[in-house]
């Protein structure tokens, strides 16, 4: 254990407390209204932590984690705003309001497409609920403890998996069968503990999975990664939570055992970088011999900055962590407050990463996790007097996609893969013919975006 123990207990607030936060009286009237009205339909997590150290009251509206872990008006189109919003002032029952609420959640497509149906594994015919295998050498894996998260970001779409819509969960019971899939599969290098964040989970429950691939004997499989927020949202998981050192003590068996533990951290905003607490914790999981490889949406409202990014990668290189994606967002609740265009992403991307050093150039972006792949925007340009947009897949359905430059006509309004046009008068991209079949033969009924 270390000395950095919080002031004050871990304790979260939702729609049902938040009134006990006891900075609430900062908020303006129709702040609390888009609580309650957005909250509705949107996660809303909050906690300790992220209210006494992260958030700056005195910079409310714009304070970033606020809007992080706040829900706001505009994140709901005013349509959908106004019909929860009359529906709690003549006091509906619960269960209409519920209706409503779900019926939004479904027209904010909760799932990027066919993610449910085309990526789940098979073992001996039976489908494995719990994990995803879309590229080659790594395995997704969603531990049922699992499914919640420290704190809830506005934008994130996992939000399917927190306000109960059960037919969309992803969830494993069993590390036993995760174990007998990889026997099944020597291609698999990495397996992913992802989310909502594993990292909620009690020590002993994560070491269960953990151990059963330890003790399994599986040479191929050399690296472990957990996709975690714990960091930003709850540093004292590492530090003075009841389990923290047992979770240091895991990390260690891991990189004893001559497997590579990479904590895949998100952090949005360099606030989530600043406090003792935070540093402490980098440092004592560093000391197990993991990694930290870190990892953000680009997010307006929120982050959509260069010199926001910049300083964000320069203060991760500093304490030890190696910058490692940029995502653009879709498929999240509130796309429409959130998303950017793909030209500003890459502008942002570029402009940051030229105020870095090499150290910090381990980061490639900006990304779009695609149903075809992760498709990265490599720039705008001009060949033959056409403006295109240069892309190429970091990750792809198909490996031999990757790493291939392809065109797309230049769209200054596109905001995903799906906006954009082959370039140079080509009725398809390369990747589209085989993508028809893989869905055809998987999953004939999803539309291809
Ligand atoms: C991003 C991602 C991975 C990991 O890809 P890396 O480039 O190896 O980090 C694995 N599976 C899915 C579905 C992903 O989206
Ligand atoms: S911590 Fe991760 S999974 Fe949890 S709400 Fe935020 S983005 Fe989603």
């Amino acid at each position: 254990m270390t000395n950095y123990k919080p002031p004050y207990p871990y304790k979260s607030f939702s729609l049902h407390n938040y009134r006990k936060i006891p900075q609430i009286e900062k908020l303006s009237a129709e702040q609390l209204e888009a609580i309650e009205v957005v909250g509705r339909v949107l996660p809303f997590k909050t906690n300790t932590y992220v209210i006494n150290e992260l958030i700056q009251w005195d910079r409310l509206p714009e304070d970033p984690i606020f809007v992080l872990n706040f829900p706001q008006k505009d994140m709901l189109v005013p349509a959908h705003y106004e019909r929860i919003q009359q529906l709690l002032k003549r006091n509906a029952p619960k269960s209409e309001i519920q209706q409503a609420a779900n019926e939004i959640r479904l027209k904010l497509n909760p799932h990027p497409a066919g993610q449910l149906e085309l990526n789940v594994p098979k073992i001996q015919g039976e489908p494995l609920h719990g994990l995803q295998h879309k590229y080659q050498q790594t395995v997704l894996f969603f531990p049922s403890h699992g499914q919640t998260c420290h704190a809830y970001c506005t934008f994130c779409f996992r939000w399917p998996q927190f306000v109960g819509m059960d037919e969309l969960k992803f969830a494993a019971r069993e590390g036993s069968l995760l174990v007998a899939y990889l026997k099944a599969h020597r291609e698999v290098t990495d397996v992913l503990f992802t989310g909502g964040d594993p990292l909620i989970m009690r020590t002993k429950f994560l070491a269960a999975y953990i151990d059963a691939i330890l003790e399994a004997d599986l040479p191929h499989v050399q690296n472990i990664r957990i996709g975690s927020k714990a960091l930003a949202y709850w540093p004292y998981r590492f530090l003075s939570d009841p389990d923290a050192d047992d979770l240091l003590r895991l990390f260690e068996r891991v990189v004893q055992k001559g497997k590579h533990l990479a904590l895949m951290a998100h952090f949005s905003h360099p606030v989530e970088l600043e406090t003792p607490a935070v540093q402490e914790a980098i440092r004592r999981i560093r000391a197990t011999g993991a990694e930290i490889r870190t990892q953000s949406p680009i997010l307006n409202n929120i982050n959509a900055d260069a010199s926001v990014w910049a300083q964000m990668w320069r203060k991760q290189v500093n304490l030890g962590m190696i910058p490692y994606y940029m995502f653009v967002v879709r498929d999240t609740g509130a796309q429409h407050y959130f998303g950017i265009t793909l030209e500003n992403a890459w502008r942002i991307f570029r402009e940051a990463y030229q105020k870095t050093s090499g150290l910090a150039r381990t980061v490639r972006g900006p990304s779009m996790s695609a149903t075809p792949g992760k498709v990265q925007i490599l720039g705008v340009s001009e060949i033959h007097d056409e403006k295109v947009f240069v892309l190429r897949f970091l990750q792809g359905r198909n490996p031999d996609w990757v790493h291939r430059p392809f065109f797309a006509r230049y769209n200054p309004d596109a905001i995903w893969l799906d906006d954009l046009e082959p370039a140079f008068g080509e009725s398809e991209f390369f990747f589209e013919t085989e993508m028809r079949h893989q869905f055809q033969k998987k999953a004939p009924h999803i539309e291809l975006n």
